[in-house]
C-alpha cells in the first residue's frame, strides 16, 4: 500500500500511561519500534517502549528532537498542549491531528462542536462567575453538574449541585474561570463506542460497550452492551459520524448516556483508545491498540469481531489498601486475564490494572471477573514472595 508506514518504522507516542503501554505492546508485536515522550520516567509506556524521552511538553526543542527520530506521532493522553502537537507536525504526521486534540481536550469546545454539528448532547450552559452559575441553574434546573471547561477526566474538576444554595460552594470547589453547567441526566445506563478511522477514511467500530462507574471512574465494562439493538445501531452511527466530522485518523471513543426513554446523549469524546475498550485486547480479533496502530500507519483496519461476550473490571489503587493483592487467587480463575500497568504507587482512585474475561454470556463474564477481583482481597497465606512484594512499595 503506497505511503503506508510499515513494520520496522518508529512510532512516537506523546504521553506515557497505560494506554501507551498497551499500544506499545501491540506495536512491538507487529515489529514496530516505539518512542514515548512525557515529563516522567520509568513510565507504564516507557517500560515497554524502545526509547523514552523525559521532557516537559512545553519544551519544544525536545519535542522537535523527538519528532525527527520517529515516523509518525500519536498520543495516548489528550491533555497535551496543542503547541506540542503542532511542533511535532512540522516534522512528521501527527495522527489524530492537532485540531482533534484542540476540540476534545476542552469540554466547552467539544460540546459546542457536537451541538453545532447536530449531535445530541446533555443541555449545558457556559459559566464564568457565580452570578452566571446561578442564572444557569435557574434555566437548567437542579440537580446539575458543574465541570471545569478544560483538563478534566475521571470526574476530576466536577461538582454535583442539588440546590441553588449549593452554587457558591460548587463554584469554589471547581476553582476555575470557565466552566460548563450540565443538566443532571437520570440515565438508564451508560454505553460507549470505540471506533477507528483510517488515512483513507475507512471506518471500523467495536459496537456498543456497557459501562458502570464508581465515584465517576469507570469500574466495569461489558461487551456486547445490554441495550436494544436499535440503541446500539444509533450509537454506532453517531460515533461514525463524529469520527468523520472531526476527520479523525486513529481511534476515538464516544461515551453516551442512555436516557430512561431509550434515547442517546453524547457525554464526552476521547480521541484515543479508551478504558472501556481494554477488553478488546483479549476479546476481539484486532484490539483497539492495534487498530490505532493500523490507522495511524495507513494500513487497512483489522476485524473488530468480538470472539465471545466479555467483561473488564478495573483495578484501582484501592485494591492495595490492605496490602499486596492476592494475585495467585485471581489467577486461579483460568478464564481471567490479568493486566498490570507497571505503576509503582497504588494510590486510591489510580488506575493500576484491569482484569478481563471471556464467557458464554455477558452475565457469566461479569460474575467471573468480579469474583476474580474479590479474590484479590483474600488474605495471603504465608510470607509474601519477593516477586509479590516488588509490585508495590508499602503495605
Ligand atoms: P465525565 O468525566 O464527564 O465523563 O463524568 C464521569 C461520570 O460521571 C460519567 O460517566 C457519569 O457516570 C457521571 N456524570 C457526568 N456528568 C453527568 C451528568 N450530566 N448527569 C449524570 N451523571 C453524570
Amino acid at each position: 500500500m503506497s505511503g503506508a508506514i510499515l513494520p520496522g518504522a518508529t512510532i512516537g507516542v506523546l504521553g506515557s500511561g497505560q494506554l501507551g503501554r498497551m499500544f506499545a505492546i501491540a506495536a512491538r508485536r507487529m515489529g514496530y519500534r516505539v518512542h514515548t515522550f512525557s515529563p516522567d520516567d520509568d513510565t507504564p509506556t516507557g517500560q515497554v517502549a524502545d526509547w523514552e524521552t523525559q521532557a516537559s511538553y512545553e519544551d519544544l526543542d525536545a519535542v522537535r528532537a523527538f519528532a525527527r527520530k520517529v515516523d509518525v506521532v500519536t498520543f495516548e493522553f489528550e491533555n497535551i498542549p496543542v503547541a506540542t502537537a503542532d511542533e511535532a507536525a512540522r516534522h512528521v504526521p501527527v495522527r489524530p491531528g492537532g485540531q482533534v486534540l484542540y476540540t476534545t481536550q476542552h469540554r466547552l469546545r467539544e460540546k459546542t462542536f457536537l451541538s453545532q454539528a447536530g449531535f445530541p448532547v446533555v443541555p449545558f450552559r457556559t459559566v464564568h462567575s457565580l452570578a452566571e452559575l446561578t442564572a444557569a441553574l435557574i434555566e437548567l434546573g437542579v440537580p446539575a453538574v458543574l465541570k471545569t471547561a478544560g483538563w478534566g477526566y475521571d470526574g476530576k474538576g466536577q461538582a454535583k449541585i442539588g440546590s441553588l444554595e449549593q452554587a457558591a460552594a460548587a463554584w469554589q470547589a471547581v476553582a476555575t474561570e470557565e466552566a460548563v453547567l450540565e443538566a443532571f441526566v437520570d440515565f438508564q445506563c451508560e454505553v460507549s463506542v470505540v471506533a477507528a478511522r483510517g488515512v483513507d477514511g475507512q471506518l471500523a467500530d467495536y459496537g456498543a460497550i456497557s459501562n458502570t462507574h464508581a465515584n465517576h471512574i469507570l469500574d466495569v465494562s461489558v461487551a456486547p452492551a445490554s441495550v436494544p439493538a436499535s440503541v446500539t445501531r444509533d450509537a454506532i452511527e453517531i460515533a461514525r459520524q463524529i469520527l468523520e466530522a472531526l476527520e479523525v485518523v486513529g481511534v476515538l471513543c464516544v461515551e453516551f448516556f442512555v436516557t430512561k426513554q431509550g434515547t442517546l446523549l453524547v457525554n464526552e469524546l476521547a480521541p484515543r483508545p479508551h478504558n472501556s475498550g481494554h477488553l478488546t485486547f483479549d476479546a476481539c480479533i484486532t484490539s483497539q491498540f492495534e487498530q490505532q496502530l493500523r490507522a495511524i500507519c495507513g494500513l487497512p483496519l483489522g476485524s473488530t469481531e468480538l470472539l465471545r461476550p466479555a467483561a473488564m473490571a478495573n483495578l484501582l489503587g484501592d485494591v492495595w489498601q490492605a496490602g499486596v493483592p492476592n494475585w495467585e487467587a485471581a489467577c486461579r480463575f483460568e478464564q481471567v486475564k490479568l493486566h498490570l500497568y507497571g505503576k509503582q504507587e497504588p494510590r486510591p482512585g489510580r488506575k493500576m490494572g484491569h482484569l478481563t474475561t471471556l464467557a458464554n454470556t455477558t452475565k457469566e463474564a461479569i460474575d467471573t471477573v468480579l469474583a476474580a477481583r474479590r479474590a484479590l482481597l483474600e488474605p495471603l497465606l504465608g510470607k509474601p514472595t519477593a516477586s509479590r512484594s516488588s509490585t508495590h512499595d508499602s503495605r
